[in-house]
């Protein structure tokens, strides 16, 4: 069934009585040639198995089917169930999992693949890309890749190198877990109905390069969120508040790792976070 067909789509909505959700944030790709590049750059392929969030009518699933061994997706909607049954009939390899991808248990899905290599891939609800981004990053699950559209400009945020004026927290904690690469920008003609932004297709490769312990790690996204919500102040500001400790003390700790005392967040590289959070834990 050709999913990226405007009459195919039309048609299995008319008979299903299926209508947009918005707030659920259900753009459906109608792009032939997106999903494809999605499932090539995303790894999928023999012996591979992939997680999906948020199936729409299942226009990437079926590309995700057609190249790995199983496919598990997640999508809260479940007015989408019957016209799934439907799409996804021809593939014995997909489980579709009805649950918000916030509280799925995304560990029990993954172990489910028997230890076999695993891919997320997804055209993600914009209302969310951050939090489903950051859940599955700091969940550690044993995954080797995410790749996912979001909009252009959350796009462009997240692969921004720390110390650019483009960064912001999100770039500094998408590297402590991840190296981000833009594959390929998607303009908005290429979804149903058409969002009022662009859209880009970007992944995140799990490098596990960073592993500190639990303690340190929460110290490090406090120090990164609380510099990056006043990024025009030297961050000496916000930290003093948020730690309790005067701007003086603060300054001597951040001259003793050479950091200058008068920098900005985005002045900093991710190692000067981490250990301005080693030495504060
Ligand atoms: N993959 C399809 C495509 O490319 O056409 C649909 C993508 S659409 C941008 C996002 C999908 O995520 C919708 O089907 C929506 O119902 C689903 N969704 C929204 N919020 C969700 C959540 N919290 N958990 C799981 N799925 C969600």
């Amino acid at each position: 069934m050709e999913l990226t067909n405007i009459g195919v789509i039309k048609d299995l909505f008319e008979r299903h009585g299926f209508s947009f959700s918005k707030s659920l944030g259900q753009n459906f790709l109608v792009n032939p040639s997106v999903c494809p590049k999605i499932a090539e750059f995303g790894g999928c392929k023999a012996g591979v198995c992939a997680v999906e969030i948020g199936t729409g009518v299942g226009v990437l699933t079926q590309e995700l089917a057609k190249r790995c061994d199983r496919v598990t997706a997640i999508e809260l909607d479940e007015r989408l169930k019957p016209i799934l049954n439907e799409t996804l009939a021809d593939f014995d390899n997909v489980e579709v999992i009805f649950a918000d991808v916030m509280q799925a248990n995304l560990e029990d899905i993954v172990r489910k693949f028997d230890g076999k290599e695993t891919v997320v891939c997804a055209n993600l609800p914009y209302y969310i890309t951050s939090p489903v981004i950051m859940k599955i990053l700091e969940s550690r699950l044993p995954i080797k890749s995410l790749t996912v559209m979001v909009q252009r400009e959350a796009g462009d945020r997240i692969c921004a190198s720390p110390g650019t004026r483009e960064s912001g927290a999100v770039s500094y904690a998408v590297r402590y877990y991840s190296k981000p690469s833009l594959l390929f920008k998607v303009n908005r003609g290429s979804f149903m109905p058409s969002p009022n932004v662009d859209s880009e297709v970007i992944k995140l490769e799990i490098t596990n390069e960073h592993q500190l312990p639990k303690n340190v790690e929460e110290t490090l996204f406090k120090l990164i969120r609380s510099g990056f919500s006043q990024r025009r102040k030297q961050l000496v500001n916000p930290l003093s508040a948020t730690l309790n400790i005067s701007k003086s003390e603060l300054s001597d700790l951040l001259s003793s790792l050479d950091i200058k005392p008068s920098a900005r967040a985005e002045e900093l590289t991710l190692e000067n976070y981490i250990a301005l959070a080693e030495r504060l834990s």
